[in-house]
């Protein structure tokens, strides 16, 4: 059958210990696309947008995309901006376009300057257009801090299954073959939303290893049953000071089926809950990592110290050298470092050009009571305009930029610089600027899980290093004032 469909993407997430608001411009480093450039531009990639245009394709449908826009995650996004984006989104629906159903790739953990609860306005402003029977169905990032309000206004949510994301085509394509189930049985769906007074849990949702698979193939099971059409965990994010923090459960479900859905959702939610200890609170410190790096297991392969408590994929500013300056106290040799946020120090050593030694007050400008800048007398080894296409397995295809960037090189360590806070994901973020990661013996890099499936195949041993930022697993250490109490960990539940 015939049908038309509604399909918009706004994807951000949004720590709001970052005092530097994100813009349009944020978002055009990675993409913010209007009309036939959605469907042009990410076409053969791995999101949920190309899942569900050729979802869309083989079943039939027309889709109206006046939106797809993602970007790093970074401070709350300026009001003017998210004003903008609601205009273009609700345009269609607001011109009186009718359609069958509508679809909005979410992260879930949006913050807005002036809401904190972005992706329930949105879904509240669309429900408030469509009315109660057009089904508005929701892709969600698994670290979704959902929002009843998101609850309310949505016929089903379904979060990924994999972190690193991994499975954003994935989700498209199944979100739109459970849309066109209840739209072809014209089925009644209820959702079943369950939250507990925590913050994390099962390890931040790490599926390589650890609790959340267990808790995957618990809903994978609920999902057999014929009540229940979608089971969701949404592990939260840690670092939004909002009121709808943490772990959740959601089951979308047929309505006659209430009672089994609730039940599910109920257990579901308190097999997380039995989670939480062990999602890991205290890492190693830099000298832990340099202990290591010394000292520690050896091997052709690079050891990899992934600089979480900075890292910009959790929102933080991504400037600081607190790891850096203690790899070159150590005296590393043969070590990489990527990548410190400055374009300020980008800007000296293009002045300055390739083989010049330049001073530089290196990053730390973000939060500098806790990751002050570092000093450095630094040889220029490269520069370029730092673009880059992803080869996998995360983002696979898509076009990433880190703005204008600069290697420079002191003593036996090369360093990257970008102009944009940069998680580095991909393998690219070494390879485009010249440096083989696989060739060096100590690596560090802004990342907390996501670099694990491009890095972890070429590495010796991986080590996650808490240096200080605002993306820190200290919780206790960060100034939160509007999420609930009492809340684990920070107090006794
Ligand atoms: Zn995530």
């Amino acid at each position: 059958m015939n049908r038309h469909i509604l399909l918009a993407e706004i994807m951000h997430e949004s720590n709001t210990f970052n005092r530097i608001p994100t813009v349009r411009a944020d978002f055009d480093a990675r993409y913010y696309l209007t009309g036939d450039a959605v469907a042009d531009t990410l076409r053969d990639t791995n999101t949920e947008i190309c899942g569900v245009l050729e979802a869309a394709r083989d079943y039939g449908w027309k889709v109206t995309h006046p939106l797809a826009a993602s970007a790093s995650p970074s401070g709350p996004m300026a009001g003017k901006d998210w004003e903008d984006v609601k205009q273009i989104i609700l345009a269609p629906l607001r011109a009186g376009e009718k359609f069958d159903a509508v679809f909005l790739v979410l992260h879930g953990s949006m913050v807005v300057q002036t809401c904190d609860d972005a992706e329930g306005q949105l879904l509240a402003a669309v429900r408030a257009l469509t009315g109660p029977d057009v089904p508005i169905v929701a892709t969600l990032d698994m670290h979704a801090n959902v929002s009843v309000q998101m609850v309310e206004n949505a016929t089903m949510m379904m979060a990924y299954r994999t972190y690193p994301h991994v499975d954003q085509y994935i989700r498209g394509q199944h979100m739109m073959s459970l849309l066109k189930r209840v739209l072809n049985e014209n089925l009644r769906v209820e959702n079943h939303f369950v939250r507990k007074p925590m913050m994390d849990a099962a390890n931040h949702g790490q599926t390589g290893e650890g609790p959340m698979l267990g808790l995957l193939e618990m809903a994978d099971r609920m999902e057999a049953h014929p009540d229940v059409l979608c089971a969701s965990i949404q592990i939260g994010f840690p670092w939004s000071d909002v009121a709808d923090i943490g772990p959740s459960v959601l089951i979308s479900g047929i309505a006659s089926g209430h009672d089994t859905c609730r039940k599910c959702a109920a257990e579901l939610m308190e097999a997380v809950w039995e989670t939480r200890h062990t999602t890991q609170l205290d890492f190693a410190t830099p000298d832990d990592a340099i202990s290591e790096a010394l000292n520690g297991k050896t091997g052709d392969k690079p050891l990899i110290l992934a600089d979480f408590a900075d890292n910009p994929a959790g929102g933080a500013y991504g400037d600081s050298p607190n790891l850096l300056r203690a790899m070159l106290e150590a005296g590393l040799e043969n070590a990489a470092y990527a990548t410190i946020s400055d374009p300020v120090a980008v800007a000296l050593a293009a002045d300055a050009g390739v083989g010049q030694t330049v001073a530089l007050n290196l990053g730390g400008h973000g939060a500098p009571s806790i990751t002050p800048p570092l000093a450095i007398n630094a040889q220029v080894i490269r520069l370029t305009d730092g673009g880059f296409i992803c080869d996998g397995p995360m983002w696979e295809g898509v076009h990433f930029s880190m703005g204008k960037t600069a290697v420079v090189r002191v003593a036996g360590i090369e360093i990257v610089i970008s102009s944009v806070p940069v998680a580095v994901m991909d393998k690219q973020v070494f390879f485009s600027v010249g440096i083989d990661p696989a060739s060096k013996t100590t690596i560090g890099l802004k990342s907390r899980n996501h670099f694990r499936a491009a890095y972890e195949p070429l590495a010796r041993q991986v080590m996650l290093v808490d240096a200080g930022g605002i993306a820190s697993m200290k919780l206790a250490s960060l100034p939160f004032q509007k999420i609930p109490r009492p809340i684990w960990p920070l107090d006794a539940v």
